[in-house]
Formats: C-alpha cells, sequence, structure tokens
C-alpha cells in the first residue's frame, strides 16, 4: 500500500533557501559555535581506547550510571540503572516510548506549538492525536483545556518543557495539577525535557518525575545532543519507572538496538566534568542569547520572554510588522537574507501566525550581521 512521502519539513525548506541565498541561519536548532574540545578528545580516546562493538542493550551501565548521578545533582532525583535507556538522540526515547504506550484507537494529547516528531509517531502507532494549546503571547499552560478534552479513549499525554519553539518551561504546581488529572484518568505521560540542560534564567527545571503522582506513570526524554552542545551525537534516553523502562527497553531493542559505543564513553565523561564546566558552557549560550535579544530590542523588535531553549520568539504584531509569520519568514529570507522560522510550523490545527522563532546560537559576527539585516529590513517596513 502505498504510503504517500512526507511533506519536507519547513526546517529542511527554510534551511535550503538558506543555503540557496547565502542567507544567515536564524532557522534550524544546531550551534555553530565552537564546540567543547572535552568532549571531542573524550570521543577520540573512547574510540582508540574504548570498544567500537556493540555496547549492551540498554546502554552502558558507566553511562546509565552518569545520567543517574547528575539528575540526583540538578533535579534531586533518585534514580538506578534500572530507571535509563539509552537511545540514539531524544528522538529516539520519544519513538521506543509512543510505540512501547499506545495502541491503535488510543487517544493522546498533544500541546501546541508542538516538536514536529510527536504527532507522526502518535499516529504510526495507531493513536488518535487531540490537541490543547498554549495560550499567547505568554504560553500559559491550558488546564481547563486539558481537562476538556480528556475522554474515555484518552491514554496519555505528551509534554515538553522547556519548550521548542516558545521556551517557556511548566512548573511544579502545574505539574501537580497534570499529576492529578492522570491519576484520576490513568494516564501515562511523557515529558520531553531535552532542553532542560539549557536554562538561562534560573527557573527551576521540574521534571513530572520528581511529581509523586506522576513518578510511576512519566517517561522523561533527555538528551546530550543539547546538554552539551552536540546535536549530532543522537545520544540519548528514556527515564522512567522500572516496568516502564523495561517496555521501552522492549522497543528499542528492535528500532535501532544500540547506540554507538564510543560516543557513550564520550558522554559518559562529559558528565564527569566539573559543575564549573557546565556554568562556563551555559554562559557562553546565555551570552549569544543576550546579544540577539538585545540587538532585536534596540532595533524595535518586540522579543517575547523565554526561559530556555536556543531560540527566542518574537511578537510581530507588537514588532509593527504584518502578523503572517509565513510571509514575513519568506520575505525575511528573501529580502533581507535571514532565515527563521514560523512558529505556525509547530501547530497541526488553529495555528497561531503572530510569532517568529530566531535561533541565536551562533557566533557574535554571525548575530551581529542578523542583526543589521533584521534592523534594516524592520525600518523599510
Ligand atoms: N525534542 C525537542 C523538543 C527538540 O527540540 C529536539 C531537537 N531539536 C529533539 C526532541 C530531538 O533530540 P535529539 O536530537 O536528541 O534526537
Amino acid at each position: 500500500m502505498a504510503d504517500p512521502a512526507p511533506k519536507t519539513t519547513v526546517f529542511e525548506t527554510m534551511s535550503s533557501l538558506a543555503r540557496t541565498l547565502g542567507a544567515i541561519n536564524l532557522g534550524q536548532g544546531f550551534p555553530e559555535m565552537e564546540e567543547p574540545g572535552e568532549l571531542i578528545a573524550a570521543a577520540q580516546r573512547a574510540l582508540a581506547q574504548r570498544s567500537n562493538q556493540y555496547p549492551p542493550m540498554r546502554g552502558l551501565p558507566e553511562l546509565r550510571g552518569a545520567i543517574c548521578a547528575y539528575y540526583a545533582r540538578t533535579q534531586g532525583l533518585d534514580l538506578t540503572l534500572d530507571n535509563v535507556v539509552v537511545t540514539s538522540g531524544g528522538t529516539e526515547a520519544l519513538a521506543a516510548s509512543l510505540l512501547a504506550l499506545v495502541r491503535p484507537g488510543d487517544e493522546v494529547v498533544l500541546v501546541q506549538p508542538l516538536y514536529d516528531a510527536y504527532l507522526p509517531l502518535v499516529e504510526w502507532a495507531g493513536g488518535v492525536a487531540k490537541f490543547v494549546s498554549l495560550t499567547p503571547p505568554y504560553w500559559a499552560f491550558p488546564l481547563d483545556a486539558l481537562k476538556a478534552v480528556i475522554g474515555p479513549k484518552t491514554k496519555g499525554l505528551v509534554l515538553n518543557t522547556p519548550n521548542n519553539p516558545v521556551g517557556t518551561m511548566l512548573s511544579g504546581k502545574v505539574l501537580e495539577a497534570i499529576g492529578e488529572l492522570a491519576r484520576e484518568h490513568d494516564l501515562w505521560v511523557l515529558c520531553d525535557e531535552v532542553w532542560e540542560g539549557m536554562v538561562f534564567d534560573g527557573t527551576p527545571h521540574v521534571s513530572p518525575l520528581a511529581v509523586p503522582a506522576l513518578a510511576e506513570r512519566a517517561i522523561k526524554v533527555g538528551s546530550a545532543g543539547k546538554i552539551f552542545s552536540m546535536t549530532g551525537w543522537k545520544v540519548g534516553w528514556a527515564v522512567a519507572a522500572p516496568a516502564l523502562a523495561a517496555r521501552i527497553a522492549g522497543r528499542h531493542q528492535f528500532l535501532t538496538f544500540t547506540t554507538a559505543t564510543p560516543l557513550q564513553w564520550a558522554v559518559a565523561e562529559a558528565f564527569a566534568l566539573p559543575a564549573m564546566w557546565h556554568r562556563e558552557h551555559l554562559a557562553r549560550y546565555a551570552a549569544a542569547k543576550a546579544r540577539l535579544t538585545d540587538g532585536l530590542t534596540a532595533a524595535g523588535f518586540a522579543v517575547l520572554p523565554a526561559s530556555g531553549t536556543w531560540f527566542v520568539t518574537i511578537d510581530l504584531a507588537a514588532s509593527g510588522l504584518p502578523a503572517d509569520d509565513v510571509q514575513v519568514a519568506e520575505r525575511l529570507v528573501r529580502e533581507a537574507g535571514v532565515a527563521s522560522i514560523p512558529v505556525s510550523a509547530f501547530y497541526a490545527q488553529d495555528a497561531e501566525r503572530g510569532y517568529l522563532r530566531l535561533c541565536f546560537t551562533k557566533e557574535p559576527a554571525a548575530i551581529d550581521s542578523a542583526l543589521a539585516r533584521l534592523a534594516a529590513f524592520r525600518a523599510a517596513i
């Protein structure tokens, strides 16, 4: 049976336009900054001295132990190796979790704006997505809409904190309220936390695993790609209560079976870097964020508050621009030579059209040229 080819994502479209037009790419989210030398050295050592053969299916015990220690230190979680499954990126953790949890006909609640993998993965598992949306411009979590959308067929929901694209985070209070609903309706909660290490305003990251009502029902997804800025390494993990983790491992076994052994060693070593290393790494990203945000604000753009991720969003109407994000993004890349991502691309229905996402993980010179182009574009409107 023919399966229609999936549409090209807006990320690919924008990146390829940026390449063709020679635009500065503030669209797709990957760093073009100096890469951490400690990690490259660790990977080189691992290739030469550790192993290049299959690791254990669930991941190297050393890496799983390092993940447990990291979460004990940063989020107060009490985990053992039985809680952790190492996967090929956060993406595979999401896929393995949804394949383990969703049965044909199950309803799954997705929260818009949503990361692009969630909907196809739910549908491939035979699930039926139901949508609720964060409320702009400050992207409050819609607890009432969530209550209203839960029905007899609802089996779970997918959360994302910090949120890509808008950078806001779920508070402990909101997660507790979600926990009550999950308990009442017997729901699982899959929480995509790949951005947990990239928080710039001091907001504490709260995982559903830390909320008593969710401790046995939640799956936490993490990614070394984001914590250590090595997006191409694709080392991620799922963390859950042991029985749930075993079900996820059962899917991981036949998706990829294992994840690159030397890179697992390198990430295990990276987790042992001192807290100072993490502070300095984060500070470089915070400086890039401040540079882009301050420059945009000085040029008259309205930048929305965001706690985490590598992105800032601008409110188009409040910036004096037409509130049609796709049109503005097209014009920006063609006329100003700056690629961005329209936030409406993160919606499956009832899209918000008034916001544009910009990635700030670039060297200062690239940010400054992008700012000059953006300022000239806005001034000419
Ligand atoms: N979830 C979200 C919200 C993301 O932004 C990303 C990466 N852009 C991923 C998952 C995928 O992570 P990985 O590259 O580790 O597969």
